[in-house]
């Protein structure tokens, strides 16, 4: 089914139908650790959100912006501050100079800005991209049409790929906080039996695979960690009215506070929501379907139950959640019924009455809010046109049963960011950019699926069906292997790119690793202990040899031309040779394999090189002596420009783009 856009659904994988009033003067322990101007959440805490839409925005009213108005113009982004902003990327570093968050009162009517990237949207998706452009030095402006950041509860599960995307920006130490490690998911019966367990405990990518979190808190650590670029600006209070693709260029209008203003950019981003107007702009469909239930979704300050993880409740009577997330916040949803009006659903008394069965006190709650969201299954029939992309809940939503939205929009981010680092300074061709939809299109489908299915089997209001569904689940739960695979929660689909811009050489088996995310266990090298692989790493290309001196396993051509694009190298070895200096190169950087992991990883490859991209996916792999052959493939298929330069043009590998 498609859906005309203006109908399309709002932001959060939800509709926001309602606004619930009762929000607690209690607050949030943790929004004042951060401080409130920066959070934009004192309507929170003062209390005064109950108002409908005027209470959800409440501190929209005295905040010009998460940060605070910053300085009182903006600070125009013409081609001379490229220089400024630039950085190498094998050696990108987080500066200390600040970037602009202005009002748009700050834009004057009619003014004109040229840069290379705009985003729309200050959600999380486009903080995260903004921070990764940033990062490479690109001229970035974000315009977000609200005053401040969304400010009201909505992921509350992040996964283990979107922390270690959050490291690659610099900001996992002012996340973490703001996180619960290993949110386990425990599936219960209309008695609180218990169905089946999620509890993934190891930590292959470095980082735990289940955590809460408080989306408003962790939303606003991306927005102040922009204030390290100086190239970055973003703009509160500028909704994108217009965007026109001139073939070279996109030209944006914005409605400002001042009248409407202009942005110049060779990409338009679309992280605009799941109303997206730049997927409007690009005339693109959002198949799909809606769901017809209603969910209650009520957020507690001071967890009246304290306990930790996450339990879903499959009661026929009210299938509902119980999840606690960090900073003593509890969520709790109930399914609405249909006979239940909007009205009653909006009623605090309702809510309260929904949670009195699981605590002694309901009288005693601390409301920090109540909404009503319905569930989408959607995705835009194309995730580029021309020099317009979309990401984020505006090219995907799904229902939030695998806690999947957010973390697929940081996927898209991480996906999208150094590709267009590279094209926009002339690293690579235009032509890696189609491989953003080919790789995200594929992954993101998969989970939209996979929690609508999850949906399906925990709503059931019909005894019958709801106690056959029962029998199933535990018969299947009673199987080891079947247990172990919910348990350890392996049927999360991981990336895999069958297409896009990775090269399968001959070992194009299913357990070729290539178009995968490589692992990230604990290394050492000469100068670090114990530190994550990525650290080590750095921000751009890899090239890794297991056991092989990677000059000599690629030739002088193709090391070189690794060299000049900003690759990193690196010789794996077992943790006894780290001080052995057989096949010491200043350009290459040898890395201990202090757990065994790394060799467990190779023990169970056949190649034994691998070119790594920016975002951790394995490029290529190949046996040592086809490393040159795969390199020279793999520039080509990359569109990369070993020394790169915005004069260079590389061979560009047009990719099918799929039909709107
Ligand atoms: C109840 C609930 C629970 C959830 N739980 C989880 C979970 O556990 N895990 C998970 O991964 N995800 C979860 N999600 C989903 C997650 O919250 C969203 O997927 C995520 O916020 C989407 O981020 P985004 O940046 O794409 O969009 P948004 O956060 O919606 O941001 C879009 C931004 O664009 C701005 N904008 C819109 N139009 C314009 C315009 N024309 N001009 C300028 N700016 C514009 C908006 O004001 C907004 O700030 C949940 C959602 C809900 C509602």
């Amino acid at each position: 089914m498609s859906e005309p856009s203006d109908s399309a659904p709002d932001a959060g994988g939800c509709d926001i139908d309602s606004t619930g009033p009762g929000v607690s003067a209690a607050g949030l322990g943790g929004a004042n650790a951060l401080g409130p101007k920066r959070l934009g959440l004192d309507s929170m805490q003062r209390g005064d959100a109950g108002q409908g839409e005027r209470g959800l925005n409440g501190a929209e009213q005295d905040d010009a912006g998460p940060s605070g108005p910053g300085p009182a113009s903006v600070v125009p982004q013409g081609a001379d501050q490229r220089d400024s902003g630039a950085v190498d990327f094998g050696d990108r570093s987080f500066g200390a100079e600040s970037s602009a968050q202005v009002t748009s009162a700050a834009v004057g009517s009619g003014s004109f800005i040229d840069v290379d990237v705009v985003i729309v949207g200050a959600g999380p998706v486009g903080l995260t991209l903004a921070n990764i452009l940033g990062g490479y030095g690109v001229r970035t402006r974000v315009v977000e049409e609200r005053p401040t950041l969304i400010d009201y509860p909505r992921g509350v599960g992040l996964d283990d790929e979107s922390l270690r995307t959050f490291q690659s920006i610099g900001l996992i130490e002012q996340i973490l906080p703001h996180t619960t490690p290993n949110q386990f998911m425990r599936f219960v019966d209309g008695k609180r039996r218990l169905l089946a367990e999620i509890a993934p405990t190891d930590a292959q990518f470095g980082w735990p695979k289940r955590n809460g979190f408080v989306q408003p808190l962790v939303d606003a650590e991306l927005s102040a960690g922009l204030s390290r670029y100086p190239h970055v600006e973003v703009v509160w209070g500028a909704g994108m009215n217009s965007a026109t693709d001139s073939g070279d260029r996109v030209s944006i209008e914005l409605a400002t506070e001042t009248g409407t203003s202009t942005v110049s950019a060779r990409y338009l981003i679309g992280c605009d929501g799941g109303r997206s107007a730049t997927r409007r702009q690009m005339g693109v469909s959002f198949e799909g379907t809606t769901s017809s239930t209603r969910w209650l979704v009520v957020d507690l300050a001071t967890d009246p139950l304290g306990h930790p993880n996450l339990e879903v409740a499959a009661d026929p009577a009210r299938p509902n959640v119980s999840v606690s997330i960090a900073h003593g916040i509890r969520r709790f949803e109930f399914m609405i019924h249909d006979d239940e009006s909007d009205e009653l659903a909006e009623d605090p008394a309702f809510a309260q009455r929904l949670i009195a069965p699981f605590i002694p006190h309901p009288d005693r709650l601390e409301v920090i809010r109540r909404r009503v969201y319905t569930h989408h299954s959607r995705i835009a029939g194309s995730f580029r046109k021309g020099r317009m992309f979309l990401a984020g809940d505006a090219a995907h939503l799904m229902p939030v049963w695998q806690g999947q939205g957010y973390n697929s929009g940081i996927r898209d981010a991480a996906n999208l960011g150094w590709k267009l680092a590279a094209v926009v300074t002339g690293k690579a061709g235009d032509g890696l950019l189609d491989s953003y939809d080919l790789e995200r299109r594929k992954h993101a489908r998969a989970m939209i699926d996979l929690s609508t299915m999850v949906g399906k089997v925990i709503s059931p209001t019909d005894r019958k069906v709801a106690a056959a569904r029962d029998v199933l689940v535990r018969a299947a739960a009673a199987i080891p292997p079947v247990r172990r695979y919910v348990l350890g929660m392996r049927f999360k689909p991981m990336p895999k790119y069958e297409q896009g811009a990775v090269v399968h050489t001959w070992s194009r088996t299913t357990k070729s690793a290539v178009g995968t995310l490589f692992i990230q266990p604990r290394v050492d090298t000469r100068e670090q202990s114990n530190v994550l692989l990525d650290e080590v790493l750095g921000p751009w290309f890899a090239v890794l040899c297991w056991n092989n001196a990677p000059r000599r396993v690629l030739g002088d051509t193709a090391f070189g031309q690794w060299k000049a694009l900003g690759a990193r190298f690196f010789e794996i070895l077992p943790v006894n040779q780290l001080h052995w200096t057989g096949h010491d190169d200043p350009d290459v950087t040898i890395l201990a394999d202090r757990g065994g992991a790394l060799k467990k990883w190779f023990d169970g490859q056949q190649d034994s090189v691998l070119f790594l991209r920016p975002d951790r996916c394995i490029a290529g792999a190949s046996i040592a002596q086809l490393a040159p052959e795969l390199s020279a493939d793999l520039l080509r298929t990359l569109t990369v420009v070993p020394g790169g330069g915005p004069d260079a043009a590389g061979t560009v590998l047009r990719l099918a783009q799929p039909s709107t």
